[in-house]
């Protein structure tokens, strides 16, 4: 039995990032992995989703590139090429996050880790090792959705990283970040694909606006949607899928992707028996520092279920390495999120929604902008942008930024850093547009 100052169980986004800066910090570290280093992120999340986003994007451009006198004869794609080229990345980033890991000091340990008391784990081989401090990192994992017929032969996201050819026909379950990032990817790259939503709109949570003017350029772009209705049984007839919606139709399919939201990764790690006591989703509660109820174990990250995103992980896991072992106590702000949906077109988001700003500042302003890019005047694409931005009329204070169409991911992020420095609408309008570009409307709407 080895003694550490911290172990960390999971070698994700959060777990690696606390584990690294610990040990820069002279802690004694141990990090446990059960699959592989680099967690959701990197091996089945928002790395090899981007890089099939990349992928499924060059379908549209070839398509457009005619209006500026290219020809582009027939291009052919080739799932396998992608997949196996995609799946090398992933490796070699793993690899980065091992050697990095390990120059930081960190011992890695393979195998599933199992909490025995407030200071010791329990690995898959039998091991136990003993720390002062433990951080639960150990991330969340596809939800398996109601227990409805045939619910077996759906893929999760999960299974979308592993499928072996393109799908011809495929019904997606659910209508969030991964169900419409991956109906895009599919659709582009060439299946045809009906997304069945039990809402009567996509991005429950998200500014209406924007939802209802993402879902219209999706569909436009060839997508079908199902609103307001759930599938109730899935079975297979003659080598294809039967997908049965709630109002009697069947959809024939290729694949049926399930992508229902995501729980905690807390079963079977002996939490219970320590006292701490999950919420009703199945995640750790935390205090603003991360701390669980039980001295000396701490949680960050999807675990968590505070903000499920990659950087809300790294900054948490980062926060807390720093709160305990380098004496500079720092808890996390949870507000003010920049966040993309990599759809195509793609949404960029950061601040309240107009309909949380409305019930907190009644003399709003809404300034919005509406039109088709540049580019689309030469390539023929014939979707309209959104941008959107919402105002304190009193304080003049930038509120929200909502935005539909090329690129507004990266824009995000840099609205993201006007909100954070309380950006004004004056001082918006003040800075000079970079012209010709689709940001420019930030600065000139009136
Ligand atoms: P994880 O990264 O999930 O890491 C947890 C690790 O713990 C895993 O490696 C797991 O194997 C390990 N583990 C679990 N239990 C044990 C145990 N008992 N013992 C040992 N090891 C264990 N976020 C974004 O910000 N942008 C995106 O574009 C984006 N795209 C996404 C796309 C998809 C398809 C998915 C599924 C998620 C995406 N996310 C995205 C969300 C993001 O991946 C997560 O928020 C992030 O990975 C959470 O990090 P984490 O450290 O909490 O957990
Ligand atoms: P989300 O919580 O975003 O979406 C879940 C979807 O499933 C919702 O549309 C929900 O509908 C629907 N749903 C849930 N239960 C049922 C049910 N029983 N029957 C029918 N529909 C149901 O989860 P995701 O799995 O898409 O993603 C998990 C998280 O991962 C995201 O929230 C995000 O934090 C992160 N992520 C981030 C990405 C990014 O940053 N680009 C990309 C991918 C994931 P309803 O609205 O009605 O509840």
């Amino acid at each position: 039995m080895a003694q550490f100052d911290l172990i960390v169980i999971g070698g994700g986004s959060g777990g690696v990032r606390a584990a690294r800066i610990a040990a820069n910090h002279g802690a004694r570290v141990a990090l446990v992995e059960e699959y592989r280093l680099g967690g959701t992120c990197v091996i089945r999340g928002c790395v090899p989703k981007k890089l099939m986003v990349y992928a499924s994007r060059f379908a549209q451009e070839f398509e457009e590139a005619a209006g500026f006198g290219w020809t582009v004869d027939a291009p052919r794609f080739d799932w396998a090429t992608l997949k196996t080229r995609r799946d090398a990345e992933v490796a070699r980033l793993e690899g980065i996050y091992r050697s990095n890991l390990l120059a930081s000091g960190v011992q890695i340990f393979e195998g599933r880790a199992v909490l025995m008391d407030a200071k010791t784990v329990q690995l898959s081989n039998g091991e136990q090792h003993q720390a002062t401090h433990i951080l639960i990192a150990t991330g969340a994992k596809p939800a398996p959705g109601p227990a409805i017929s045939g619910n077996e032969l759906a893929i999760d996201s999960n299974g979308f990283f592993d499928l072996q050819a393109l799908p011809e026909r495929v019904v997606v379950q659910g209508a969030g970040y991964i169900a419409l990032e991956l109906a895009c990817v599919l659709q582009l790259l060439g299946a045809q694909v009906t997304v069945v939503v039990r809402g009567e709109q996509i991005l429950r949570g998200f500014d209406d606006e924007m939802r209802q003017h993402l879902a219209a350029e999706m569909a436009h772009s060839g997508l079908e949607f199902r609103f307001g209705r759930e599938v109730q049984a899935i079975s297979r007839k003659d080598g294809a899928l039967q997908v049965q919606l709630d109002n009697g139709d069947t959809l024939p399919a290729d694949c049926v992707l399930r992508a229902l939201g995501r729980g905690p990764n807390t079963k079977g790690l002996g939490l219970e028996a320590l006292g701490i006591a999950l919420d009703k989703h199945g995640a750790i509660p935390v205090d603003a520092f991360s701390q669980t109820t039980v001295p000396g174990i701490y949680a960050v990250g999807d675990v968590t279920n505070r903000v499920n995103l990659t950087p809300m992980a790294i900054r948490e896991g980062h926060a807390f390495a720093d709160t305990v072992f380098g004496k500079t106590p720092r808890s996390v702000d949870h507000a003010l999120v920049p966040t993309a949906v990599f759809t195509t077109p793609e949404a960029g988001v950061v601040g309240l929604t107009e309909q949380q700003a409305l019930a907190q500042y009644p003399r709003l302003d809404v300034y919005r902008s509406t039109f088709r890019p540049l580019k689309a005047t030469l390539s023929g694409h014939t979707g309209k942008m959104l941008l959107k931005l919402l105002v304190d009329r009193d304080t003049d204070r930038v509120l929200g930024f909502h935005a539909v169409g090329p690129d507004t991911g990266e824009m995000a992020q840099l609205v993201g850093v006007a909100l954070q420095l309380q950006a004004t609408k004056t001082a918006l309008d003040a800075t000079l547009a970079v012209h010709p570009t689709a940001a420019e409307e930030l600065v000139t709407m009136r």
